[in-house]
């Protein structure tokens, strides 16, 4: 059988297979079952994709077997072959859809099958920085768990986020592969067919980040091709399931790599037989560039470690915490004061403890000096911290300031990790992510428990509040320069983010200060400053300088925006924000409801459904995409009458913002305890309770000018 055959062959393997799921979904379900992914506002991705159609029963997912038949063409052309690798996908989507059909529950651990909406979302930032540098589909099985484990681990080392099909899962967890969503390596299900699962994952970063139109499946292949740093290893014997596939995976533009012998396509489909080789040849055939830094310690260093967990058990040493004294500071100094690399540990190290796990105190201490060295970078260098301790395999790092805790696991301790090592870490990341501000660093780690307390009363508390002091202060109209950030656009092309002090970036991770010093460290890099001038409407928040770097930005897709209003002209979503804010017209308010909330708001729809109403850099006017921390400030919709419009939000967000808020209402409006009169999910989220709930409150939203 040559290629073409074997690729039609697998098709029709595929059509047979949705054919028997179906007829099973129908005889066990009816025709009138309901069909649906769980938290997805895409429907069946791929078919929504290329037709613009939801499927949403079992009578539709029958009707969906014609598209299918229709894509199966056996004429040994190339795009015949391609179609015929969509031809397979489509029938993958189905077999799995109708999986969701026959049981609720059909992935269980470790496998996770479909991926959610706001997961992907999640993601977003990961990708345009270049934390995750690209997606691997790992399908199949090598010849021994060995063999998988390296390169698994390998591509985790690298940031790479990893999907599992097939037996190449238990070769994973037999290799002890650390897995989990958190640590990037991801196993999807031992059908092939799952491997529909990251398929839809690629197609919806189209629909949300890219602003595709569903129905356009040339630009969500185009988009996927451009976009997406996603390949595929194939390890062992190729079934024709398998090989078409691999045709679907080279529609979508995505390099297959294969430890078969197949007749090679260059840059598409390739063989590398040797393990120790196929990372490498994969990354290439991608074109990923992984950037290494070398690091002087005993144990893995990546950032798919962010995301570990050191539980009680397998915990050696734990430092703050709330048990004892934890806090780190990053100051800025003259650089004649420092000694460049110079590592102290000050007070005994973990080997003094003789029954793990113990406890100690411990103060960090980074000093750096640099010529563009300014002490608003401080705070940005510091909440590195977090990432850079916590990519240390076998170390957790929670928290910030005097609020730290940390865990060393006692795999770590026994590969020879001591104290000195954070220092080493701190010192390499520091240069590294900061370089162009940093010229010397010097580490100081302290566990002698009177020094700990005398240096954090001395340097680290007064350093603190004068930042908080800085902060407060720090507001809209004192600064003279707003800052774009266009990092999301190698995912949402149109999108561009104005980034002032009281309104940080929509996905909650670059403020004014962060846009600032970034632009310090790269001239040219995403983030530019905006003179804050030629002022159309200070209420609304429009200036000429604004809409100009907005319109550049967009390459003229938006020339228009406020920075106060969800009505009129408000920013554009990119498709990563933390938080949506929508209205809830018989309120006369808003609902807000973070990514994490899973559940139904009081609009009828989720997070995620109401996340697809925007993005991919458009202006929706009614529903704005914003970070959490932008909530509490006076700029909140202010054109709208303010946070008083606020309704509703998931108890955790109100609890994450209730100071603020409180602190915002009283100075504004001179009420107490605004976060109390707004309703949250423990209390009601069907419209009728809500608004009883508001009335009850005295809710001031509901006296306001209507607010549409
Ligand atoms: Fe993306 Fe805006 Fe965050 Fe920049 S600030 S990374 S553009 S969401
Ligand atoms: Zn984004």
């Amino acid at each position: 059988m040559n290629l073409f055959q074997t690729i039609f062959t697998g098709s029709k393997q595929a059509l047979a297979a949705a054919e028997g799921i179906v007829k099973k979904a129908v005889e066990e379900k009816g025709r009138d079952h309901k069909v649906a992914f769980p938290d997805t506002a895409y429907s069946l991705p791929v078919i929504y994709a290329a037709t613009g159609k939801k499927i949403t029963t079992v009578a539709e997912l029958e009707g969906a077997l014609d598209i299918v038949r229709s894509l199966i063409v056996e004429e040994e052309m190339l795009d015949k072959a391609l179609n015929s690798g969509l031809a397979t996908a489509v029938a993958a989507e189905i077999v799995e859809a109708a999986k969701y059909v026959l049981s609720d529950a059909p992935y269980s651990e470790p496998c996770v099958g479909f991926v959610s909406d706001p997961i992907i979302r999640s993601l977003g930032v990961p990708l345009v920085t270049g934390d995750i540098p690209g997606v691997a589909v790992v399908l199949g099985e090598c010849p021994d768990a060995e063999s998988a484990a390296k390169v698994i681990k390998d591509y985790q080392s690298k940031g790479i986020m990893t999907f599992l099909v097939g037996k190449v899962i238990d070769q994973a967890i037999e290799g002890n592969v650390k897995m989990g969503l958190d640590l990037r390596v991801v196993p999807l299900g031992y059908d092939v067919t799952s491997v529909i699962h990251v398929v839809t994952v690629a197609i919806r970063a189209a629909l949300i980040f890219g602003g595709v139109k569903p129905g356009n499946l040339a630009e969500v292949l185009q988009y996927c091709s451009d976009r997406v740093p996603a390949f595929v290893n194939a390890f062992g014997p190729l079934s024709e399931l398998v090989v078409s596939c691999g045709a679907g995976a080279i529609a979508l533009g995505f390099p297959v790599i294969t430890d078969q012998t197949v007749t090679e396509v260059p840059t598409l489909l390739l063989t590398q037989k040797d393990y120790d080789k196929v990372v490498k040849t994969s990354l290439e055939a991608r074109k990923i560039k992984i950037k290494v830094t070398e690091i002087p310690i005993p144990v893995a260093f990546a950032a798919a470690f962010e995301g570990e967990r050191i539980r009680k058990n397998d915990m050696f040493a734990e430092f703050g915490g709330g048990k004892t004294e934890g806090w780190e500071l990053v100051m800025s100094a003259e650089p004649g004061e420092i000694e460049d690399h110079k590592i102290e540990v000050i007070g005994p190290d973990i080997d003094s403890i003789t029954t793990a796990p113990g406890r100690m105190p411990l103060g960090m201490l980074i000093k750096v000096a640099g010529a563009n060295m300014q002490k608003d970078f401080e705070p940005v260098l510091e909440r590195r911290l977090h990432y850079f301790l916590n990519y240390i395999e076998g170390v957790m790092h929670v928290g910030q300031r005097n609020l730290t805790w940390l865990r060393i696991g006692k795999e770590a301790f026994e590969k020879g990790f001591r104290l000195k090592h954070f220092g080493e870490v701190v010192y390499a990341k520091m240069l590294d992510e900061f370089g162009s501000v940093v010229d010397k660093c010097e580490v100081t780690i302290i566990t002698d428990p009177d020094k700990v307390v005398e240096l954090k009363d001395k340097l680290a508390m007064p350093r603190f509040a004068e930042r908080d002091e800085r902060l407060s202060n720090l507001i809209d109209e004192k600064v003279d320069t707003f800052y774009t950030c266009n990092l999301c656009q190698s995912f949402a092309p149109a999108h561009i983010c104005i980034v002032t002090p009281e309104r940080l970036g929509l996905c909650g991770a670059v403020s004014w200060l962060d846009a600032k010093a970034t632009l310090e460290l790269n001239p040219t890099g995403p983030c530019q400053a905006v003179p804050k001038e030629g002022v159309v409407d200070e209420n609304y928040g429009i200036w000429e300088r604004v809409n100009e770097a907005v319109s550049k930005g967009s390459q003229g897709a938006v020339n228009e925006v406020t920075l106060y209003s969800i009505l009129n002209s408000p920013m554009t979503s990119c498709g990563c924000f933390e938080c949506i804010t929508g209205i809830m017209p018989e309120a006369n308010g808003v609902v807000i409801v973070n990514r994490e909330f899973g559940a139904v708001t009081p609009l009828g729809m989720t997070f995620g459904e109401l996340a697809s109403m925007t993005g991919g850099g458009v202006q929706t006017p009614g529903f704005m995409g914003h970070g959490r921390s932008f909530i509490p400030s006076k700029k909140f919709m202010r054109a709208e009458g303010g946070i008083e419009r606020i309704v509703w939000m998931p108890k955790e967000l109100k609890d994450f913002v209730a100071d603020k808020l409180n602190a915002t209402a009283k100075e504004l409006y001179d009420i107490d305890n605004f976060a109390d009169r707004i309703c949250d999910e423990t209390i009601a989220t069907d419209s009728d309770a809500v608004l009883a709930f508001l009335t009850e409150k005295e809710h001031p939203a509901l006296n306001m000018d209507p607010i549409m």
